[in-house]
């Protein structure tokens, strides 16, 4: 008998990528097909975009799917996994986008995967709108290794926009099942940090921002450092904010862009770690959507987070679709609210 397709809408909600790449790590996951329509409807450029295509087929090749309507501008796909193969793979989205976004359609698979996986990722490691490579390396798999997979990255070379060309590996050592993880409290600042990573660009750049992160966070001289780096294939300049609790860390990011002046990109990452540190819970907006799969899968876990993201609901809703998954949200607060898992 054939198993019956999963139906997804992509305009749903929130109408983005985030329903695609959860639908294809939950398919590899549970087996189930699905047929998704209107994907990226609620975008300026519906349809699949080169890091969407990318992750379709790292799918294809990590599940050993059949599919169908895998290509550019494509705004329906129909696809069959077939059992999910640990291993060696390589992945070039080609362009800037973001090789962290294909990683987290073939992660959650590979986690729970029977043996080790070694990915080598090229594409856009640090965008706007995706986890810069510093994120995932130091706020979300941390998390994930407390769940039970160990999950290790290794930044070869920085790939910014437009000229993408970064680098990045990921072994993964999965485990049976991942174990929920409970993130209620910040339990006090442990370390606090900030970083101007520049490349292929006048230095005074990153002099200006370093000057204006000193002044706007009053954080001590030494903790706020540049990173120079040599190896890019085009220029790039990101400021980053890590906060260190007790529990795990939170990094915060803001890319210069041609036209906005550097003292306006240090104010944009100020602003996020202010509005983090003024709503007082303990996981940050995109570390809460990116624990959702995981703890889905775990069957169980409680965090507290701000007010959550409608990328976040939407992505609860994609979720519901392929698992049995109660996701409890209460408001704990004005601007804070807690969601458990069962
Ligand atoms: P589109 O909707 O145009 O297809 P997309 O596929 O690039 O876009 P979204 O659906 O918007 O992406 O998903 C973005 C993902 O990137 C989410 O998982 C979100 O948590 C993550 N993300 C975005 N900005 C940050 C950030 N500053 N730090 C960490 N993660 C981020």
């Amino acid at each position: 008998m054939k198993t019956k397709l999963i139906q997804i809408d992509g305009s749903a909600g929130e109408g983005g990528g985030q329903i695609l790449r959860t639908s294809l790590a939950l398919s590899l996951v549970t087996g189930k097909p699905f047929r998704i329509e209107r994907i990226r409807a609620g975008r300026q450029k519906p349809g699949l975009m080169r890091q969407h295509l990318t992750a379709v087929n790292a799918a294809v090749e990590i599940g050993g799917a059949a599919v169908d309507g895998a290509e550019i501008g494509s705004q329906e796909l129909i696809f069959h996994p077939g059992p999910v193969k640990p291993g060696a793979y390589r992945f070039a989205v080609g362009t800037a986008g973001s090789a962290t976004l294909v990683l987290q359609t073939v992660l959650p698979a590979l986690l729970v995967a029977d043996e080790p996986s070694v990915l080598n990722l090229e594409g856009g490691t640090h965008n706007p709108l995706a986890p810069p490579f510093d994120f995932l390396e130091r706020a979300f798999l941390p998390v994930v290794g407390r769940m039970g997979a160990q999950v290790e990255a290794d930044l070869l070379r920085p790939g910014f926009f437009p000229a993408g060309g970064g680098q990045m590996q990921v072994r993964i050592t999965p485990c049976s099942k991942l174990q929920p993880v409970e993130i209620l409290e910040r339990g006090g600042l442990v370390s606090r940090s900030a970083q101007v990573i520049i490349a292929g660009l006048p230095d005074s750049i990153a002099e200006r921002q370093r000057e204006s992160l000193k002044r706007s966070l009053g954080w001590p001289a030494e903790s706020i450092t540049i990173e120079r780096e040599s190896d890019q294939v085009g220029p790039g300049n990101v400021v980053l904010a890590e906060l260190s609790g007790a529990t795990h860390t939170e990094i915060f990011s803001a890319f210069g862009q041609r036209g906005v002046r550097s003292e306006q990109v240090v104010d944009h990452l100020v602003k996020s770690v202010r509005d983090y540190l003024t709503h007082g819970a303990p996981v940050g907006e995109y570390l809460a959507d990116q624990m959702l799969i995981p703890m889905a899968l775990a069957g169980g876990g409680s965090f507290r987070t701000g007010k959550l993201s409608r990328h976040s609901i939407t992505n609860m809703d994609v979720i519901r679709r392929f698992l049995d998954t109660e996701f409890e949200v209460t408001l704990d607060s004005p601007l804070t609210e807690q969601l458990t898992v069962r």
